[in-house]
């Protein structure tokens, strides 16, 4: 990256958007970490990331599940770096039920979470980045927005949605210096998942190998986890200048998934 850029990473205090914050960030990006929480850690989170990469970091706590709190994240950004360059949609949740007992309020939460945030935050930060004449919009999709699986309808359903928004998003911005553009993970190892495999190999009287391989990379033709800095890379390619001619598509990053 040629600048100091500013990169906003909504979801950003685990996973694979801690991950893709220190891989900006050691590209010399001044970041901003999100979460919904207002936690000691969650600014040491921040911290941790100015001082490990000698940029500048902020924590700010925001909803995504509430417009308005998505759309003051890009603003307080903007107030404290002066530009919002970099803005990757990355929060998400999800839940498993059939859909006739998939609860109301877990479909909303989802929805709002993983498609109408993105929506929110790219309002928001589109007219500073057309200011700027340049962007990058990066939104953290899944294998998911390209197949299904079952029970899992209200996750399917925003990140299909969230590709419509991004091939749409695409072309508006396409003469302004923005690209926007999708990374699909396959299923990666974050804490969430790691926390999973004891119960998986206790339900299955399996070993960990076996959990993994059988169980829970069932659809992954590697048999590998993805791990979040190949995501982060992906993100970080994304957001480079090579990458300025990549805009409305996706990178899949799912040991060949979504090639079956
Ligand atoms: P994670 O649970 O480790 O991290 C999610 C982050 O989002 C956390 O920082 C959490 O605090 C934050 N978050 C949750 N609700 C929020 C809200 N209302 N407002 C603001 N922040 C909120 O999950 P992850 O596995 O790192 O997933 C990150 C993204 O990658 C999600 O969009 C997920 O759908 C996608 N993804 C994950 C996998 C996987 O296997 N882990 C696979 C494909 C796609």
């Amino acid at each position: 990256m040629t600048s100091t850029r500013t990169a906003v990473v909504t979801g950003s205090t685990s996973g694979i958007g801690l991950a893709i914050a220190h891989g900006l960030a050691a590209e010399g990006c001044n970041i901003v970490v999100n979460s919904f929480s207002d936690r000691p850690g969650d600014h040491a989170i921040a911290e941790s990331v100015a001082r490990e990469h000698g940029v500048g970091a902020l924590y700010v706590q925001a909803d995504m599940s509430k417009a308005d709190q998505c759309r003051t994240l890009v603003t307080r950004a903007a107030k404290e770096f002066g530009s919002v360059d970099i803005l990757v949609n990355n929060a998400g949740i999800q839940h498993v039920a059939p859909v006739e007992e998939f609860p109301t309020e877990k479909w909303d939460a989802i929805v709002a979470i993983n498609l109408t945030s993105a929506f929110h935050t790219s309002a928001a930060a589109i007219p500073l980045m057309k200011t700027a004449g340049w962007g990058r919009i990066v939104n953290i999709a899944s294998a998911h927005g390209l197949v299904a699986s079952p029970f899992k309808s209200a996750y399917v359903a925003a990140k299909h949605g969230i590709m419509g928004f991004t091939k749409t998003v695409a072309l508006e911005v396409a003469r302004s210096g923005i690209t926007c553009n999708a990374v699909c993970p396959g299923y990666v190892l974050t804490p969430l998942v790691e926390a999973q495999i004891p119960d998986q190999m206790k339900a299955h009287n399996m070993d960990r190998d076996t959990v993994i391989r059988e169980v829970m990379l069932a659809k992954q033709p590697t048999k590998q986890f993805v791990t979040v800095d190949q995501i982060a890379a992906a993100v970080s390619f994304l957001c480079s200048e090579n990458a300025a001619q990549i805009n409305g598509t996706h990178i899949s990053v799912d040991g060949g998934w979504t090639a079956e």
